[in-house]
């Protein structure tokens, strides 16, 4: 099917499930991200010290901090940096703003992002952050003091040889460049554009890179062409559904949408929507911006999470918070490929289910890298004073995404791991290395 209908009116559909529960009833993220570490650890028979270095960050940690608000009143936010890992390089990881921000939950994916960027063979380690507040109940003015004053708390803990934040869920190009301006007036003057590399993610007026504003959504979509050669599969003309339509969501449906692929259900915090027929994603896109979400889309039917989970369609991109696809979950879905855009959307239980069903995964340390691939090309050109063009950057991505998914696949081939059990196994064997080598100070 072409997207030439989209937004025909669809029939309804039915289908009973479960409903979404907050993050702090999904269980603790920490320890679902260490039971996908320990089964790549057993299998490839990890060096127990470097087990035992990698099982805890290496630095936690939280500022309380007091921002005036517009209404005069002075507000206490709850801000984490958490440092996993930089034995490959500086640590790398983005800034979460949400209201159910917790230290488990950075714990989690600050160590993803070490392991991640080992596996994508970039010369960072893994960080995390952000602040426990949702950002839609702020004004921009508040939000700037909020940001600003945040990196101020963090001050000599972030550093761009050091630190590097970058944008995550409830952040941007404009919190990064408020980021970015602040630690600049931080150090004396003449450091001050040497640090422009503090964070990755700005706008490119402010010497951000071209391409950075897809690059997670697009690298997604490197993975899933290379799984459509593997699986004698065709874009052209089949269903994809994506839940979360922000910055990873929608830039994967707008790529998948020009090759071809009819999006036909998509979901995000205001609600769910489908259309058999395929929704528009730049009109979507339009609409969220305007309206602040997918709820109220006109061209599409308004459905219910356990119906989204339940449609007909070939590929699901979750690109929204972690741990929406439990086993409930995995039982409704109907697609034969999972291409994680989110970090840790899938519960270990819930994958097994959906390996056992014939459905592929594509591990989120793989399927979502492109970010932090181009995050480093970003830190790249402000090192170097360089600035690439956007051709370049979008070859060099596609080269290296499609390097570390052909790495991954040959190693899955000749260990006989599933998927993210060979991420892992590729990521660890290079932090395992190069423990090996350094040692341990004294
Ligand atoms: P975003 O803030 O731009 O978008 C998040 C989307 O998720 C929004 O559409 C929001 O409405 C939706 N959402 C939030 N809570 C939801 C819920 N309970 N149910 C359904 N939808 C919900 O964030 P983003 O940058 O697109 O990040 C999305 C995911 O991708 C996160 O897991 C993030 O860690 C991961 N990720 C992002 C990047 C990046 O470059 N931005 C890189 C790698 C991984």
């Amino acid at each position: 099917m072409s997207t030439k209908s989209a937004d025909a009116t669809p029939e309804s559909s039915t289908a009973a499930a479960p409903a979404a529960r907050s993050l702090k009833d999904r269980g603790n993220l920490y320890e679902v991200a260490q039971q996908q570490v320990d089964r790549a650890a057993d299998a490839i028979k990890l060096d127990p010290d470097v087990r035992c270095i990698l099982s805890q960050p290496k630095n936690e940690l939280i500022t309380n901090f007091p921002v005036r608000l517009d209404d005069g009143r002075i507000h206490l936010f709850k801000g984490y940096r958490i440092q996993h890992n930089n034995v490959m390089g500086p640590f790398k990881g983005g800034m979460r703003y949400h209201q159910e921000a917790n230290l488990d939950e950075m714990k989690a994916l600050a160590a993803w992002m070490t392991y991640k960027c080992a596996l994508s063979d970039i010369p960072f380690g893994g960080g995390k952050g952000g602040i426990k507040m949702n950002p839609k109940d702020y004004s921009k003015g508040e939000l700037e003091r909020i940001t600003r004053r945040f990196t101020h708390a963090l001050g000599s803990n972030i550093g761009p040889e050091w630190d590097i934040p970058a944008p995550d869920v409830g952040t941007g190009e404009q919190t990064m460049v408020w980021m970015m301006d602040t630690y600049m007036n931080i150090v004396g003057q003449t450091e001050r554009n040497s640090v422009r590399r503090i964070v990755t993610g700005k706008s490119v007026t402010c010497g951000g890179s071209h391409g950075r504003r897809e690059a997670t959504g697009m690298g997604v979509v490197h993975c899933i062409s290379e799984w459509v050669r593997d699986s004698n599969f065709r874009l052209d003309g089949c269903h994809f559904m994506v839940q979360g339509f922000g910055n990873v969501g929608s830039h994967a449906a707008l790529l998948l949408s020009k090759m071809g692929a009819a999006l036909v259900g998509v979901g995000d915090e205001t609600g769910y929507i489908a259309n058999p027929e395929g929704i528009n994603p730049h009109k979507l896109m339009d609409h969220t911006r305007k309206g602040g979400g997918v709820a109220g889309y006109r061209g599409a039917k308004a459905i219910s999470r356990s119906e989204f989970f339940g449609l007909e369609a070939d590929i699901f991109i979750p690109a929204a918070l972690e741990l929406e696809i439990g086993e409930d979950e995995a039982r409704l879905l109907r697609c034969k490929l999972v291409a994680e855009g989110a970090n840790g959307p899938t519960y270990p239980e819930a994958e097994k289910i959906l390996l056992d069903r014939g459905i592929f995964v594509i591990p989120d340390i793989l399927a979502n890298a492109g970010g932090v691939v181009v995050s480093y090309y970003e830190w790249l050109q402000n090192k170097r004073s360089e600035r690439w063009d956007l051709t370049e950057v979008h070859q060099r991505l596609e080269r290296r995404m499609r390097r570390t998914y052909d790495a991954v696949r040959q190693y899955a081939r000749q260990t006989g791991f599933d998927w993210r059990t060979a991420c892992y196994g590729i990521a660890l064997e290079r932090l395992q290395n190069s423990y090996l080598e350094r040692g341990i100070f004294p």
